[in-house]
This record gives C-alpha cells, sequence and structure tokens, in this order.
C-alpha cells in the first residue's frame, strides 16, 4: 500500500525533512504541504524545491489576520507560482475574523483559481450553506473540502459540483464521520494528517494511514488494498496530472528515499 497526504502543515514541524523521512518509511509517497504565511512558503519552497513528490500550495487562511503587503504578496504568488490555493474558506465558528473579511479572502482566492484554473483546497466550518453559494458563482475544476464537519444534507449538493472530500483520523473513532464516508462515492474520497493536528491529546502520525483505509474499507465493503489504490489514484488526478509546472508533472513509479531528500 502506498498513500498521498493531501493536507499535512510541514512548516509546523521543526525539522521538516526529518517528517518527510518518516512519512516515507510508512509508504506514504506524496505530500500535500500547505502554508498561511509568506516567510514559511519561502522556508519550504527552498528547502524542498527538487522534490517531485511533495506538492507546496499556500493560501489566506480564513483565521489568521494579515497586512496588507501580505494579502497582495499571497495573492501574487498563488497566481504566478503555486498551484494550490490552501487552506482558503470560512470559518464561522471561531470568528478569529469578521465575516466580511472572510469573504473578502475567499472570493479574491477563487477569482485567481477560476482564472488560472486552481486546485482549490477548503477549510469550512459553519459555513457550508455560504461556500456553496458561493462555489455556485465561479468554474473551478478542483476543489477538496478538507476534514468536512458540517450536515450531511449538503455532501450531495457537493458531489453534484464534482468536489472531493479528505478525511484523517477522525473517522477511525466518529460515528458522524462514518456515516460521511458511506454517503460519499470512493471516487470523491482522499486522505489527508492534517499534521500536526493534536488530536485527543497526540500529535497525528503517518501509522495512522493503514488504520483510516481499513476503516474505509469496513465500510465500503471493499478490499484494503483496492481501498487504497483507488484513494492514491484520485489525489494523482487532482495533484499530479493537474499539475502545470513541468518540474512536477510526472510521477516516479518507486521513489526512493533520496527523491525525497537529494
Ligand atoms: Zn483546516
Amino acid at each position: 500500500m502506498k498513500f498521498f497526504d493531501c493536507n499535512l502543515h510541514l512548516d509546523q514541524f521543526k525539522s521538516p525533512l526529518s517528517v518527510i523521512k518518516e512519512y516515507f518509511y510508512f509508504n506514504i509517497k506524496n505530500i500535500v504541504s500547505l502554508c498561511d504565511d509568506i516567510n514559511s512558503f519561502t522556508f519550504l519552497n527552498q528547502l524542498l524545491s527538487l522534490k517531485k513528490n511533495i506538492f507546496l500550495g499556500i493560501g489566506l487562511h480564513p483565521n489568521k489576520k494579515y497586512s496588507e503587503f501580505e494579502i497582495s504578496s499571497i495573492l501574487d504568488l498563488i497566481k504566478e507560482k503555486v498551484d494550490i490555493i490552501g487552506e482558503c474558506g470560512l470559518d464561522f465558528l471561531r470568528k478569529f475574523n469578521s465575516l466580511k473579511v472572510q469573504f473578502r479572502y475567499l472570493i479574491q482566492q477563487l477569482k485567481i483559481a477560476e482564472k488560472y484554473d486552481k486546485i482549490v483546497i477548503l477549510h469550512v466550518v459553519n459555513a457550508e450553506e455560504e461556500i456553496l453559494e458561493i462555489l455556485s458563482s465561479f468554474n473551478l475544476n478542483f476543489v477538496v473540502f478538507h476534514w468536512y464537519s458540517g450536515n450531511i444534507q449538503y455532501i450531495e449538493k457537493i458531489l453534484e459540483n464534482g468536489y472531493y472530500f479528505s478525511f484523517n483520523k477522525c473517522i477511525i473513532n466518529f460515528k458522524k464521520y462514518q456515516k460521511y464516508i458511506s454517503k460519499i462515492p470512493i471516487n470523491r474520497l482522499l486522505l489527508e494528517s492534517n499534521a500536526p493536528y493534536k488530536y485527543k491529546g497526540t500529535i497525528t502520525k503517518p501509522e495512522d494511514f493503514p488504520k483510516i483505509i481499513e476503516t474505509i474499507a469496513n465500510i465500503k465493503l471493499i478490499d484494503v488494498d483496492q481501498v487504497s489504490k483507488i484513494l492514491y489514484s484520485n489525489s494523482k488526478s487532482i495533484f499530479i496530472n493537474k499539475s502545470k509546472n513541468d518540474e512536477k508533472t510526472y510521477i516516479m513509479k518507486n521513489p526512493t528515499l533520496d527523491d525525497f531528500l537529494s
């Protein structure tokens, strides 16, 4: 089995390279690492630019405050250099930013995503209706709802629009998430660690991935190897085949540790 982690925050670890190494040994062969500020992005980009199996994204996070200068720097970056915009979205639970500010960040980013055909990774909390309303006025090809937690009634609408969902280890223990999994077709599911996320007192770990796959296999009544293959190929079709960046347009059949660390 090999895995694709569609939402990791490498910048939040003391040593990103040792995390990548650990991930590699747990067969997590591809990583999407998302930042929410310019300094972390610049740091990771220098550190990882040659690593073909790692995809970096950046976005204006709804829960973060930015200076006008940083807003325009991030928007320029996603326009010109980055294929993945995320996390962006709406968070009506925490409301660290006013709704007005959150809508402004989101719409500015979606306009770029539409115009330049970018992948959008969404963080949405208690704002499912609002996000669907906004998304309906954009023509976006690749949208991922990261760690969806909203009412099950919106799942159908999200699926109709052709969007994807990524889930982490929350699906192992919680019935609520297991119900989502039974509703979402397997070809729209992706894996994420959201690491370093503190969950029940411990940080999410790459060791969790086989158990997440097993949970999905039990719900869907599909063999674990088959589940891991399908989820991997779902991720591949979004993050690899879509990528326009020549250096990263291919996937290595059997990447070695050197491919990550050279
Ligand atoms: Zn999030």
